[in-house]
């Protein structure tokens, strides 16, 4: 089983990029933010935990988080691979992955880190909103719906969500600093980092992952 991991700032465009890989390399798309917020709307025990955390720019705890991968690794382990967006985001969940990837017989293929100017960012998150059906994600600026206000896909009411205030940005910022930026020493160090350019539309973004990914002999080159 493949695992791929992309690093990189809240508004980095982590999720619009795994969405994008996942498609193309075939792998489940597994984004923390998205099953946390799903267990926030449905009210469950893990969702009314991690509520105030998130609400507030900061993590939601470790064991939490690694007992939801748990679940989540062993329920799919028969899949191709996953890409994981926004896990691991500490050292400590980085350590829980490598003991889960070695459990289910998976390794760690390469960490993708995407870099992303901050004043970029405050301005991306302000901008952007996402539909509350399809998930698809828009920007006013970058990527503007069709109709402004609905999802082209499904015409469904877009969203803006709770933690994008400049405030809470700024703290999850603050946060990703602290604690996920050391991430990118502790992938380098085991060989499996690549740093890629953030800016500039998602198409051309996609490319550079792609490129980087096949430059390092992970990736098939006819899917470039
Ligand atoms: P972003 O990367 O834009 O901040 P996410 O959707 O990935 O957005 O995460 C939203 C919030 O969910 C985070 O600010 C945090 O509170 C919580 N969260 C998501 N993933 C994790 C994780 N791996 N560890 C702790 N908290 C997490």
């Amino acid at each position: 089983m493949r695992l791929l991991i992309l690093l990189g700032a809240p508004g980095s465009g982590k999720g619009t990029q795994a969405k994008s890989l996942a498609e193309r390399l075939g792998l489940v798309h597994l984004s923390t933010g998205d099953i946390l917020r799903e267990e926030v709307r449905r009210g469950t025990q893990l969702g009314n935990q991690a509520n105030q955390h998130m609400n507030a720019g900061e993590l939601v705890p470790d064991d939490l988080i690694l007992d939801m991968i748990k679940t989540k690794l062993v329920f799919d382990s028969m899949n191709r691979g996953f890409i994981f967006d926004g896990f691991p985001r500490t050292v400590t969940q980085a350590e829980g992955l490598g003991w889960l990837a070695d459990e289910v017989g998976a390794g760690i293929d390469r960490v993708i880190s995407l870099a992303v100017d901050d004043e970029v960012i405050v301005g991306r998150l302000s901008a952007r909103s996402s539909c509350g059906v399809c998930g698809a994600i828009y920007n006013d600026v970058s990527n503007p719906p069709s109709r402004a206000g609905f999802c082209d896909n499904d015409d469904a009411a877009l969203i803006r969500r709770s933690d994008d205030s400049e405030a809470v940005v700024r703290n999850r910022l603050t946060v990703y600093y602290q604690q996920t930026k050391p991430l990118e020493e502790y992938y380098s160090r085991r060989g499996l980092l690549l740093k890629v350019d953030g800016h500039g539309t998602t198409d051309q973004i996609l490319t550079r992952i792609l490129t980087s990914l096949a430059a390092s002999g992970t990736n098939d080159r006819t899917q470039v």
